[in-house]
């Protein structure tokens, strides 16, 4: 969990082919695959997201992205915030 972003990730709801596309879509590279193919993220680099909500297109619901300051508003697959 990174100081101002929390990523939660439902591997199980993902396909290896949406994990490898959720992968290529972040452009600051905060996810991987585990040892069991599973998605994960860097923790180390979850500040670095520019909340561009790539992953939550790609990601199938998911996948959440959360800000942890301001409004702590959940990121919306539209690029939004939601309330
Ligand atoms: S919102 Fe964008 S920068 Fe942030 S984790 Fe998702 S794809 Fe990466």
């Amino acid at each position: 969990m990174g100081r101002f972003i929390e990523i939660a990730i439902d591997a199980a709801q993902l396909g290896a082919g949406q994990a490898q596309a959720v992968i290529r879509a972040c452009p600051v590279d905060i996810y991987v695959l585990d040892a069991e193919d599973a998605l994960t993220t860097v923790p180390s680099r979850e500040d670095e997201c520019i909340l561009c909500a790539q992953c939550l297109v790609h990601g199938s619901g998911a996948i959440s992205v959360r800000r942890r300051y301001g409004s702590c508003a959940a990121l919306s697959p539209v690029g939004g915030q939601d309330a």
